[in-house]
């Protein structure tokens, strides 16, 4: 059996490349009163859109006072967000995704 040469040698398997590394955004301290639910968010609307790591959803009182209970099952396509606290954190006003 004869040994491929030149163009129809088989390639070496390149080496897989590394995993992309992503800094989770720090978190902003919060107004009295707020806090973050300390749960990875993996999406965010039916389309999933991009929710940089680091970002959560917000507590108001330890509370989601939110209408949909995950930014994955959000369904707010508008790309708006409500500032709350005195214009201090900026959340989407059917989950409560920080977007600050
Ligand atoms: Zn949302």
């Amino acid at each position: 059996m004869a040994t491929k040469t030149g163009l129809y040698a088989p390639k070496p398997m390149a080496a897989p490349l590394p995993e992309p590394r992503v800094l989770p955004a720090p978190l902003q301290e919060l107004p009295a009163g707020l806090s973050y639910r300390m749960e990875p968010v993996t999406g965010h609307g039916p389309y999933r859109e991009f929710v940089h790591p680091g970002r959560y959803v917000v507590l108001i009182d330890g509370q989601s006072p939110w209408a949909t209970a995950r930014p994955e099952e959000c369904l707010d396509t508008t790309g708006q967000g409500v500032w709350i606290a005195d214009d201090a954190v900026l959340v989407c006003l059917s989950c409560g995704l920080d977007c600050t």
